[in-house]
């Protein structure tokens, strides 16, 4: 097996997450590889797909704001530079696959659940990044 050079975390914002981020980044070091931290923010637009007439644009940039400052402290935490933090809006599977595609990528870790799966044996973005994905995928077990 060839060492892994391109290796995508995909993080929320759960517990878990600084966790599965830390087994990340000590297999990037094991492989001399750089690791590449993915976050998806979803649109509050897609949960309330305009039933209801409100601007969203606020309380998104606040959602935004939080989280960049909580991942930008996960960055310093592991050594990974500003520019390999990727947050960006959608579906996070579609998310995490299109940026793990466009870095070429040759693993993608993600947590076996997150926020939405916990009664769930593999949570739904997990599940969903694991089929389609053109790489390898691990799943790291947590809880
Ligand atoms: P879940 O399917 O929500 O239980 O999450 C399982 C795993 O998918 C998490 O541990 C993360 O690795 C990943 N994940 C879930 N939501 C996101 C998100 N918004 N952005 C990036 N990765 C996510």
């Amino acid at each position: 097996m060839s060492d892994y050079k391109d290796i995508v975390v995909a993080v929320d914002l759960s517990e878990e997450a600084s966790q599965i981020a830390t087994k990340a980044a000590r297999l990037a070091q094991l492989h001399g590889a750089q690791l590449h931290i993915v976050h998806v923010i979803e649109p509050l637009s897609f949960a309330y797909g305009g039933d209801i007439p409100i601007d969203f644009s606020t309380i998104q940039e606040q959602i935004q704001q939080q989280a960049e400052a909580q991942l930008h402290t996960l960055c310093g935490r592991l050594n990974v530079p500003i520019e390999r933090l990727h947050v960006t809006l959608g579906r996070p599977e579609n998310e995490v696959h299109a940026i793990a595609d466009k870095l070429s990528a040759d693993l993608i870790v993600v947590g076996s659940h997150g926020r939405h799966g916990l009664a769930l044996l593999l949570g739904s973005t997990a599940n969903g990044v694991l089929h389609g994905a053109k790489c390898d995928v691990l799943a790291v077990r947590v809880g």
